[in-house]
Parts: structure tokens; sequence; C-alpha cells
């Protein structure tokens, strides 16, 4: 953040405001992390906050301090629109576009309140008094402690603000070992774990809470994967049908994807997953090295992201989006190869 918009921040902050804020839709650690570790923050300064989430968040990230008073958009919707009406300040987190806000995107397009965007994907939109992007940090929970830091308060991060950051800098970095982990991260990260974060609890409990069935379905994902060696590609597709065998939950796919990256020589990974009720198949991809993920969902798939992790999505049936993106790895042979 320039200076400018520091002065700006403080100003905002400098008087009670009705803030709202927001992460993405289908929220990951980093969402829940950021938002809610911004949200204490807030809150400890005498400040009127609410967070809304879009939809519901996955079970591993509800023991996360605060969780319980997130409103559900899809559930708590007149509350939650109340609060969009009567925001003065909305922050959105972790997410470039509105378009990633899925049914909340008109009420925000309404909102008279000044928008301040944090958030570390590519090609923000521009509707924020203050955007705070950085496509080189390694999450938005780094980004919020560096917010707070530019207000001069890391002295008021709370244990609880430690832990919902650490969980955030934890996920969005494959725990710390993406190429987007600096030594700036590991500084804030130990800084965290002095201001309380519980680094092996939080292990523990985002990691090792598996169920069997979570585990059987990781076992029908890996016996479904095709390894492409020719285009060092490896790709997973679960159906509606074997997510439903296996009892599929909220955030049981989580992490699938890098299962193919961790095969030698494979350098891009895709998962393919139906959902029958949204009547798309949710795609992510992964990537290690120079081939942007996020320009080939961006190209293909109406998604985008970062360079070695995106997100997108088809309408064609299961095997026709397979078959669909097999048949565009010949034209991206040498990116993939060299
Ligand atoms: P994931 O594969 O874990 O859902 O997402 C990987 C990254 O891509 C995340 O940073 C996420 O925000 C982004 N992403 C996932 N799905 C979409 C999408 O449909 N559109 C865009 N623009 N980004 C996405
Ligand atoms: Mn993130």
């Amino acid at each position: 953040m320039n200076s400018e918009d520091i002065s700006k921040v403080k100003e905002l902050l400098s008087v009670p405001q009705k803030i709202v804020i927001i992460p993405h839709k289908n929220p990951d650690g980093d969402a829940i992390g950021s938002t809610l570790g911004l949200w204490h923050y807030l809150k400890n300064n005498g400040q009127d906050a609410t967070i809304i989430s879009p939809n519901d968040s996955p079970k591993f990230l509800k023991w996360m301090p605060g969780s319980d008073d997130i409103l559900n958009f899809e559930v708590e919707n007149s509350q939650a629109k109340r609060a969009i009406d009567e925001a003065t300040l909305i922050f959105t987190l972790d997410f470039n576009h509105l378009g990633r806000v899925g049914q909340m995107q008109s009420f925000l397009e309404e909102a008279s309140a000044t928008f301040i965007m944090i958030d570390h994907h590519q090609e923000p939109s521009d509707y924020a008094l203050v955007t705070y992007s950085d496509v080189t940090m390694s999450s938005t929970c780094e980004m919020v402690y560096n917010f707070i830091d530019y207000l001069g308060d890391t002295d008021k991060i709370t244990s609880e603000i430690a832990n919902c950051l650490y969980t955030g800098i934890m996920t969005d970095t494959g725990s710390f070992k993406f190429s987007s982990t600096t030594s700036k991260t590991h500084k804030i990260v130990a800084e965290l774990i002095d201001k309380g974060a519980e680094n092996t609890g939080i292990h523990n409990v985002v990691y090792d809470t598996n169920s069997p069935s979570r585990l059987h379905l990781l076992g029908c994902a890996l016996k479904n994967m095709v390894i492409l060696e020719e285009f060092n590609t490896a790709y997973i597709t679960l159906s509606q049908d074997e997510l439903d065998t296996y009892k599929y939950q909220k955030g049981d796919t989580e992490g699938f994807v890098n299962y193919g990256l961790t095969l030698d020589g494979i350098r891009f990974a895709v998962i393919f997953i139906e959902n029958k009720e949204e009547g798309i198949i949710k795609i992510s991809f992964r990537s290690e090295g120079d081939f942007s993920v996020n320009e080939f969902a961006r190209a293909y798939f109406h998604g985008g992201g970062h360079n070695n992790a995106a997100g997108g999505k088809s309408d064609l049936p299961l095997e026709e989006t397979a078959a669909y993106f097999v048949n565009l790895l010949p034209k991206h042979l040498k990116e993939l190869t060299r």
C-alpha cells in the first residue's frame, strides 16, 4: 500500500464505521483466515464489523475463532442484505473481481459503501477506493498482517488474529513450500507464533482430521488419475456418482489436485469435479515452474487465479470436458515440456 492509501485508510478508520468484510465464494483457509483476522482487529479497535460469506465454509475451518459469527449469505439472506445496505465501508478479501462472490455480486454493485480490496490475485478490478493488490504475496493473510503493520498496530495482534492469519498463510503456501513463500513470509509466520499462533495444533486440525470416507474418495480420485507423460500432465476426474458413493462433504476434495504434481516430471496437474446441482464441472489447475495456469484457466475455462494455482469451470459434461482439455494440450506442448 502506498502512503496515500495508508492515509486514506487511517482517516476512514478514525471514525466509527459500519463495516462488512467479504471473502470469495467457496472460501478456503486464506479467505476465512484473512476475513476473521481483519474482523478481530477491527472489532478490537471499536469498529462495528460483520463478515458475510457468499456460502458456507468447509468443516476443517469451523474451529477458527469467530467462525460462528460469520453470516452465510445463502442462509441468513435478509440479515446479510441489510448489513450490505447499511454498510459504510466494505472490505473484499482474497478475490480480484465481484464475479467471485456468486449471488452477492449485484448487491455489492448497488451498495453505497466505500470499498477496500485486499488481494493477491492477478488483474484486480477497479471498484475500490483503496486497492491493496500484490500478486507477489503468498496469501491475503500475509497482506492483512502488512495492512495492520502499515497502520502501526502489530502490537494489537492478539492470539485470535495470529491463529487466523497463520492458517491462511499455511494453506495458501501448501505449508510454506510454494514459490510464493518468501523470507518475509517466514518472518511474519515467526511473529504470529510469538503472538500465540498454535502452529502444530493448526496443522493437526486442518490436515489430520480426515474422515474414512474422505480417504476412500481420495483413493478413488487417485485411481481415476490419467497421466499424459508426453505433456508432463496428470488429470483426475470425479463424477457426482463417485462423490455420492463416498459421502462427499464440502472441502473433501481440497488438495487432491496436488497429487498429480508429486509425480516425477509432472508439471501440470488438473482435477475435474462434477457438480450436478450447479450443472457445471468445477476445475482446479496447478503447475510447477513457469507454465501459467492463470492464463490457461482464463483462456479456456472462464477462470483465473495465480501463475501456479488457478480454477475455472465448464458447462460440458464431465467426459467431454476432459476430452476438450486433452485436445488443448498439443497447443501448449512447448511450454509444458521446456
Ligand atoms: P482452487 O483450485 O483451490 O479452487 O483455486 C485456486 C486459485 O484459483 C485460488 O486462488 C482461487 O481463488 C482461484 N480460482 C478458483 N476458481 C476460480 C474461478 O472460477 N475464477 C477465478 N477467476 N479464479 C478462481
Ligand atoms: Mn488466497
